[in-house]
């Protein structure tokens, strides 16, 4: 068994843990391999155990993975989870499924006029991503601004808004961990609640939050996607990342 093989045979494992500590049904939770940095063969050892869903952070690295394993495409969700210039905007809604970073509207706006060129893709499933912890990433919305922005993109024809993403700071504090979560899931819940008969948010279901180090308390959260990188794939190499 390769090792990609092994390491998320365990990765499942804590997943379905975490779940049922939670009182959750394991199934509700979907595992996104961050692949950023790791080369396609990498990718296809993780598809060939199973994985399809699969998560890149720099639109050019992630479009030349995309493009390596086209054979596969059928087969593979590739989801857009790093930060983007505006100028990368056309790369990533020609070649991705999802995007989870969206901070702006403009940026949005782009996307959806772009999809829209590629008449056999289907709409761009995205995130809004929420910044919960000032001293953690520099990318995402504050909290109080996600509400409106979720309005806007509603509307877009080309997008599917699917949810919201973040990134807190690390913390080896499993409470502290958990509290910037909730707030995630509070602010998410609450746009739920408010829209759940509008138009534009009948997919609305996506809190992607946990990585490797943090998944468990994102579960207990509310976490429907958790994004592991080095638990699968291994530690990157540090001039990569
Ligand atoms: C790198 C990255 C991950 C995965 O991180 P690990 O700690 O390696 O699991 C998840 N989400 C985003 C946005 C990332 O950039």
């Amino acid at each position: 068994m390769s090792q990609v093989t092994a390491n998320l045979m365990l990765v499942k494992q804590r997943l379905e843990l975490a779940a049922l500590a939670a009182k959750r049904d394991p199934e509700d939770i979907q595992l996104l391999a961050v692949s950023k940095t790791f080369p396609s063969i990498a990718v296809e050892e993780a598809m060939h155990a199973g994985q399809t869903a699969f998560g890149e952070n720099y639109v050019q690295e992630g479009v030349e993975k995309i493009q390596q394993l086209t054979k596969l495409r059928p087969w593979l969700e590739w989801h857009f989870i790093g930060p983007m210039q505006s100028n990368k905007t056309r790369d990533v809604a020609e070649h991705f499924d999802w995007v989870h970073s969206i901070d702006r509207l403009k940026i949005a706006e782009r996307l959806s006029s772009q999809r829209g060129e590629f008449s056999d893709l289907s709409p761009l499933q995205v995130c809004i991503q929420v910044n919960v912890s000032e001293e953690g990433s520099k990318s995402g919305l504050p909290l109080e601004e996600v509400e409106s922005l979720c309005d806007a993109i509603a509307k877009l024809p080309n997008l599917i808004l699917r949810g919201l993403m973040a990134i807190p700071a690390p913390s080896n504090d499993i409470s502290q961990q958990r509290r910037a979560f909730a707030a995630v899931r509070e602010c998410f819940t609450g746009i739920k609640v408010k829209h759940s008969n509008d138009l534009g948010y009948d997919f609305f279901d996506t809190l992607s939050m946990g990585m490797s180090d943090d998944m468990e308390a994102a579960i207990v959260e509310g976490s429907t996607m958790v994004r592991i990188g080095s638990a699968i794939f291994g530690k990157r190499d540090r001039n990569k990342v």
